[in-house]
């Protein structure tokens, strides 16, 4: 008499391949995947969960999440957070469900969404980006965030986000850019940060320009004093009211460094 059980898994077996060869036909007729394997959740620390859009994207959810958990509680401390809130990173399972959840265009490798790190699935960021310095990049994003709210230029939030990232090697490259000379510059130099629409070489140079902003900055009044301004962000109507040093943030800017 058969065993019920293997009688299940016998049927089981059969229902995945039918499923399969089922799910290989629609996407081959309409070109719609309609049958992707269901996202994992890792294990992760306490303030970062990790999910793989799908188990393809499980190593790479894993060191994400330990890149992440080796940095939160540095950042946290350095921006003078209370510990208590959650960054998920997700790990997309292709280019269509990154699109689809950030918006970025493909030499974007990741973004910070809401409480979430949207990254391209693995096989694409090899080519494009250092991982550490990508997780760590969003990662301070979403910290800066929480220090200086939404009010925060682009440009600062961009530049701090590569300070921190170490992503300092293009900061010869960068003296090459020409740098604002007015508010008007500025937020046309936000604009672009933000536009969905820049080309590559336009988006390199404007995160170029913000980097180096941010170091003359940090040359000028030291990373703690600038890190400690953040939370003025939050009441100010206009950036240029937060004061640094005794300095207000527009002063420091053009006239300054
Ligand atoms: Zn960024």
């Amino acid at each position: 008499m058969e065993d019920p059980g293997t009688l299940l898994s016998r049927n089981t077996a059969w229902q995945v391949a039918l499923k399969k060869k089922i799910c290989a036909l629609i996407v081959s007729i309409t070109a719609v995947s309609v049958c992707r394997a269901a996202p994992v959740v890792v294990d992760c620390c306490a303030g970062v969960e990790a999910v793989a859009g799908s188990p393809a994207q499980e190593k790479a959810a894993h060191e994400f999440c330990k890149l992440a958990c080796l940095k939160i509680s540095s950042f946290e401390h350095l921006f003078g957070l209370q510990r208590g809130r959650t960054i998920t990173i997700h790990v997309c399972s292709d280019m269509r469900d990154f699109y689809k959840r950030c918006k970025r265009p493909w030499f974007v490798g990741a973004a910070l969404v809401d409480d979430e790190i949207v990254t391209q699935p693995v096989r694409s960021l090899r080519k494009i980006e250092n991982h550490e310095a990508l997780v760590t990049h969003e990662l301070v994003h979403w910290i800066v965030r929480r220090a200086a709210g939404r009010g925060c230029p682009r440009w600062l939030d961009e530049g701090l986000a590569q300070w921190l990232a170490g992503q300092k090697s293009g900061l010869s490259a960068a003296h090459a850019c020409s740098l604002p000379r007015n508010g008007e510059d500025l937020r046309r130099l936000d604009g672009k940060l933000g536009a969905r629409d820049l080309g590559r070489k336009d988006l390199k140079r404007a995160y170029l320009t913000s980097l180096l902003l941010v170091d003359r900055l940090i040359s000028a009044v030291g990373f703690i004093k600038l890190v400690a301004a953040l939370p003025q962000l939050k009441t100010v109507s206009d950036p240029w009211q937060v004061r640094i040093v005794g300095k207000s943030l527009g002063k420091l800017i053009f006239e300054g460094i």
